[in-house]
């Protein structure tokens, strides 16, 4: 079987800075295979996409069976490659993701199958960033302010079934404002550790003992106010904190010396080589490599293997179209230190539905695996429709 064309599309959505970023892959046997660039959001789709079109041309004629060599190919002649950022290993994530698509419909299993076979037939999921609300079917989020604000949108996903919420309880001032880029650079003030807390002891209070929080901080803090925040978040028996600070290896290590609770990163780190230190250093308990961005299933089972050596447990980062989630229930439902699936908010947005022919929902918390050869889920007839960028490589 012989690669003959590829195409690249980006997607044009109701929100101007949610472009998701695709390829398709056709053989010469009339099997084709999708994958997505996992940059949809903040300020990299164009490169994105530009990348994913200068790498199809190198992959052109080979054998998609051959995902190990391909990947090797892709890291290792386009000089860029190696020890590559986002949009690289985004580029590779997707050609990546399309190869793994192919070799499930040409073998007529399911990509679990692939990996090893799936050892648990759905997922415990969280309901994940709900400082943008808990709507369904909405046009765009609906930010929360309030601690009240908050306890609401909790209560909305435990009462579909979610036992696990995640939460960024910095994201908006109670006043209704947002912080600017200058409040939020790194140093956090009392003030902001008050609203906080006051924040997410409304969540506690609302949800009970017994549902797991997740705190997020987007990399937002420096590692002092992180690990003041990280007291506060003790106190309330928070899961694990996510990105507390720029992830760094040697910050990541400082903040987890001095606090008592798990710390998770990985949306930001690419490759197995970037995975390294923090393994090596035990800093993190949860990693959350994204399939789109961090070289696809070929690299990331490779870290999530590496993870379980070190007994780091793994959460996919997921927040993409819907293809990419279903990409990442592949992973998880086949790797054993899975911890907990994430399902985003930006899944119940208009804009981002309709974009593949399945948008996974979870079903009282949990998400079931899909059994379609392949990844069972393919780009939309609508997508290609809403594609304002769009080439042809062959
Ligand atoms: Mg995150």
């Amino acid at each position: 079987m012989k690669i003959t064309k590829i195409e690249v599309l980006k997607v044009k959505t109701a929100r101007p800075t949610w472009r998701p970023v695709y390829c398709r892959i056709y053989t010469d046997e009339g099997i084709y295979g999708d994958g997505e660039a996992a940059l949809a959001y903040g300020r990299a789709a164009d490169a994105g996409f530009a990348a994913v079109k200068e790498f199809a041309s190198l992959v052109i004629g080979m054998d998609p069976l051959k995902n190990e060599v391909i990947w090797d190919k892709l890291y290792k002649t386009t000089f860029w490659g190696q020890n590559g950022g986002p949009v690289i290993f985004a580029a590779i994530g997707a050609i990546d993701m399309a190869l793994w698509d192919i070799k499930g419909k040409y073998f007529n299993v399911p990509v679990h199958a692939l990996l090893g076979g799936a050892r648990r037939d759905k997922l415990r999921s969280y309901a994940s960033q709900l400082q943008n609300g808990w709507e369904n079917n909405k046009e765009d989020y609906v930010f929360q302010y309030t601690p009240e604000d908050f306890a609401d949108a909790a209560r909305k996903a435990v009462a579909e079934g979610y036992d696990a919420v995640k939460f960024d309880f910095f994201e908006k001032k109670p006043d209704r404002g947002a912080f600017d880029t200058e409040d939020r650079r790194c140093f956090v003030l009392p003030k902001d550790l008050h609203m906080m807390e006051d924040r997410l002891a409304a969540v506690r209070e609302a949800v009970g003992p017994e549902v797991d929080i997740i705190a997020e901080a987007h990399s937002r803090m420096d590692a002092p106010g992180a690990i003041r925040y990280a007291k506060i978040l003790e106190k309330y028996d928070v899961m694990f904190f996510e990105e507390p600070d720029t992830p760094t290896p040697y910050m990541t290590k400082y903040i987890a010396d001095q606090v008592n609770i798990p710390l998770a990163s990985g949306e930001r780190v690419y490759g197995r080589w970037q995975f390294v230190p923090y393994f090596e250093d035990r800093s993190l308990q949860v990693i959350q490599p994204d399939l789109g961005n961090c070289g696809g299933f070929t690299e990331v089972k490779k870290i999530c293997d590496m993870a379980h050596a070190y007994d780091v447990a793994v959460q996919a980062h997921i927040c993409a179209s819907p293809l990419s989630t279903t990409a990442a229930i592949h992973l998880e439902s086949v790797i054993p230190n899975f911890v907990i699936h994430e399902h985003h908010i930006v899944n119940r947005i208009t804009y981002n539905m309709g974009l593949t022919t399945v948008d996974e929902q979870p079903v009282n918390g949990y998400l079931a695996v899909p059994n379609a050869p392949g990844l069972g889920n393919e780009i939309s007839e609508q997508a290609y429709k809403q594609a304002d960028t769009f080439a042809v490589v062959e």
